[in-house]
């Protein structure tokens, strides 16, 4: 069994957190430490630590962070200026926190993919 993050609690709602969707199957909420005007993260309800771990059985819940994406940025008014949707994996991917989550960037020019 993989090990529970901060994230599982505040999609318990356990700890506080600015959650701008809720469903059966993601919850979106702002990043703690943004870095664009719009910084949103998207993660399946159930635990799934990284990419290598996500199954066939995932595939609803990982669709749906693509639609909610969708639907948060058309929210947040950047969605016709553009956006980035990043997954980090693992320590060269950058992954900080152990449950999959989607990055939605956006509300300014976001400059080139990698820094190097
Ligand atoms: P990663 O580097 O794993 O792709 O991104 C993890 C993200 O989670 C970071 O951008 C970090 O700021 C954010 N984060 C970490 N802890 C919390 C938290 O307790 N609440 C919220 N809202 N965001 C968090």
């Amino acid at each position: 069994m993989a090990e529970e993050t901060i994230f599982s609690k505040i999609i318990r709602r356990e700890i506080p957190a600015d959650v701008v969707y809720q469903d059966e199957l993601v919850t979106a909420f702002r990043d703690i430490s943004p870095k664009a005007p719009t910084h949103v993260l998207i993660v399946p309800n159930v635990l799934i630590p990284t990419a290598n771990d996500v199954l066939e059985a995932h595939e609803h819940a990982l669709g749906r962070m693509f639609t909610v994406a969708a639907k948060i940025a058309r929210a947040e008014g950047i969605a016709e200026d553009g956006y980035r949707l990043i997954v980090n994996c693992n320590k060269h991917g950058g992954q900080e926190v152990y449950h999959i989550h989607m990055h939605l960037l956006g509300g300014e020019p976001l400059g080139p993919m990698l820094s190097n």
